[in-house]
């Protein structure tokens, strides 16, 4: 039977039944999760082979539909419930939070707005609170306490958070200097952000979208950032006029697990008027035991707190919890106000599109209710404590193997290892292992040694797992050490494991996929890394020479076209603004072709400048002579004579875009000395 029937109580009742058989295929699926190889064997687009071209133009029975899941979708999945899966950080979920999201689903509210659904906003405060109590954060981040504009809000990723509250952190920067003379794309183009060289991927590119510098302050040898270092950055920084306004620190970096120093930064941080945002994706669920919040004492200090229930708490993704001590920054930040959003209690109940980007929100905070009240806090303190033991041990068989060390200090449920010696003899171990199938781990890359890292995940880990894995890591590395090449079916796993055996997959002739140089990859994100040339151990992408991306990197630490700083006069700005004669630096900026990204930059009521001057471009054909630009840059130095006092700025990474001559050859553009693509702008070699 199709689905395009009308709802009648026969379909009604056979909506259920296929339902239940649902449930019990998912059951299943969790419960013998073992039996199937924890990594996949395909290739690149074995999908293309199983699939028909086109859709279908009638609807299809339900059992054909169903029936290939087994044939099209399993063969391609990493299980990552599986016990014998320990690549990333775990992405855990459980019982009662599949069926939250089944419920959550069903109702299928948006809540963007209390009116749009007011159980969806008022159960989410509360679980917020709750978190944040069973976490030991402290009350000023709390929905409750009156005395603070304080607050949870469920958002998708932790890269969502770090990014958030960079924009909340850069709205209270432009406030401050609201009546400093500058305009707010001046101000921005002078941030300056700081995390650790440990930090994840997600917070340099909160910087690149944001279009602030960042600095990746370098860590001590626990690889943890600290206060000395970070203030000889910031105080450089000053001196160079530029505006420390961001710290991201990272509790539980996804490299090797380690902690910023949060008492050092912290203070810093309230000095310097800093926004501190903390990071803690994957270690936050361990604040559920008191034994380990000493991890994060100095929180105190912090603006905004993030973790992902979506890892370790079973949780299952999407979610990740962020607190901010005053959501009158987030308001700031994203409100606007349409009137078809407004509602009879608008300003007396809380509407969370003020509090993140889209404008629509799932009912998130079921699922986290009904986890927390099924397992309890002192469940979700035995799970945690047990993934931590679970480590504890496989570390002890890793120390109890001399040919292997263990490379960074295991603070929770991470271990971070090598064979000793060169880095190659560790990577041929972790491609064999992975080919193999029967675990599944990734790389990082510390301090030039290459690691693997292995998480405890699943709540069905057991002791014999751990035993298990280990006995299959020793073997192999046996074979990869003696340089035999003999296949890795003669490893010997435990008797109770047999793999089910695959169901033959019909296929129609393989496509070779095309092997893409620019895609790159990453140590992390891949099992095959194709050279450990990277990185601080997160998951960025890698991108091969001369990518647009290296190139924006370069531009946003570089001073100006010919590498030195560029000398501005505030006041000399204010009089050139009213000269229509295309002078100032943001006048270049707003006449080039691209000048749309200018508008990044300008916050608030510039935009009817923008416009106006964008038309007067038009009417001069689009054209913008770089000579303009250095003519400005001479006058100014010339000028700082007379004119104090000067600041020293380092030109704003749009103004670096030399890409827009108005050039619709497609051929690279010509400037001076630098050739640079007219798509994206970055300098041609
Ligand atoms: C996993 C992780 C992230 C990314 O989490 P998303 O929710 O996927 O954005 C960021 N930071 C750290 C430290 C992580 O471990």
């Amino acid at each position: 039977m199709a689905m395009s029937k009308g709802l009648d109580g026969e379909l009604n009742l056979y909506i259920s039944e296929l339902s239940k058989e649902m449930v019990d295929y998912i059951a299943n699926y969790l419960q013998n999760i073992r039996q199937r190889r924890v990594f996949p064997n395909v290739s690149p687009g074995y999908m293309r082979t199983l699939v028909p071209e086109t859709a279908p133009q009638d609807g299809e029975q339900w059992d054909d539909i169903f029936r290939d899941v087994e044939r099209v979708i399993m063969p391609g999945i990493t299980h990552w419930q599986s016990p014998y899966m320990h690549a990333y950080f775990p992405a855990l979920n459980s019982f009662p939070s599949l069926l939250g999201d089944m419920l959550a689903d069903a109702i299928g509210c948006l809540g963007f707005t209390w009116a749009s659904s007011p159980a969806c906003t008022e159960l989410e405060t509360i679980v917020m609170d709750w978190l944040g109590k069973m976490i030991g954060l402290p009350s000023d981040f709390l929905h409750s306490n009156k005395q603070t504009m304080g607050g949870g809000v469920i958002q998708v990723t932790a890269s969502d958070c770090t990014f958030i509250a960079l924009l909340a952190a850069r709205t209270e920067i432009l406030r401050k200097f609201k009546n400093s003379g500058l305009e707010d794309m001046e101000i921005n183009s002078r941030l300056v952000a700081y995390c650790s060289d440990q930090a994840h991927s997600s917070v340099e590119k909160a910087g690149l979208i944001a279009l602030v510098k960042m600095r990746f302050i370098e860590c001590d040898d626990e690889l943890s950032m600290r206060g000395d270092a970070i203030q000889e950055v910031i105080d450089k920084d000053r001196e160079d006029g530029l505006i420390p306004f961001y710290v991201c620190a990272t509790l539980g970096t996804t490299g090797a697990c380690a902690f910023d120093n949060l008492k050092e930064l912290g203070p810093i941080c309230e000095r310097e008027g800093l926004w501190l945002h903390i990071d803690a994706a994957y270690a936050g669920t361990a604040f559920i035991c008191p034994e380990f919040r000493k991890y994060m004492e100095g929180v105190e200090y912090a603006n905004s707190f993030a973790f992902n229930p979506s890892k370790w708490m079973m949780v299952h993704f999407d979610c990740t919890a962020l607190w901010v001590k005053n959501s009158g920054a987030l308001h700031r930040t994203f409100n606007v106000d349409p009137l078809y959003l407004q509602h009879e209690n608008t300003g007396a109940a809380i509407d969370y599109m003020h509090w993140q980007i889209p404008l629509s929100k799932r009912f998130r905070s079921l699922k986290l209710w009904f986890v927390i009240r099924s397992f309890g806090v002192e469940g979700l303190q035995m799970h945690i404590r047990k993934g931590i033991r679970l480590a504890t041990k496989f570390e002890l068989l890793v120390r109890n193997d001399s040919r292997f060390e263990v490379a960074a200090k295991r603070i929770l449920g991470m271990v971070v290892f090598r064979l000793k010696g060169e880095n190659e003899l560790t990577e041929f171990l972790l491609k064999r292992l992975n080919r193999s199938g029967k675990v599944h781990m990734v790389p990082a890359l510390l301090r030039g040694k290459y690691v693997i890292r292995f998480t405890v995940t699943s709540q069905y880990t057991e002791d014999c797992d751990i035993e298990r894995d280990w006995k299959i890591i020793s073997a192999t590395a046996t074979k990869v050490l003696h340089d035999d090449e003999s296949t890795d079916e003669e490893i010997i796993s435990p008797d109770d494991e047999v793999f089910e055996k695959e169901i033959p997959i019909l296929r129609v002739p393989r496509v070779t996929p095309l092997k893409r140089k620019d895609y790159g990859i990453s140590l992390l994100l891949s099992n095959v890394p194709m050279s450990p040339k990277l990185i601080n151990g997160s998951f960025a992408a890698l991108f091969d020479n001369n990518d647009v991306i290296v190139e924006f990197a370069k531009q946003i630490t570089n001073t100006d076209f010919n590498g030195r700083p560029i000398r501005l006069s505030p006041r000399r700005r204010l009089k050139l603004k009213d000269s229509t004669k295309q002078q100032s630096l943001d006048t270049y900026k707003v006449n080039r072709p691209l000048c749309n990204r200018q508008k990044y930059g300008s916050l608030d009521s510039k935009i009817e400048e923008i416009l106006e001057l964008s038309t007067l471009n038009d009417q001069r054909n689009g054209v913008c002579d770089i000579d303009d630009i250095r003519e400005t840059d001479s006058e100014q130095n010339q000028s700082s004579e007379e004119e104090n006092p000067t600041v020293q700025v380092h030109i704003s990474p749009f103004t670096d875009f030399k890409s827009a001559n108005g050039n619709a050859s497609g051929s690279p553009v010509e400037n001076g000395t630098q050739r640079c693509c007219k798509h994206c702008g970055h300098v041609i070699d």
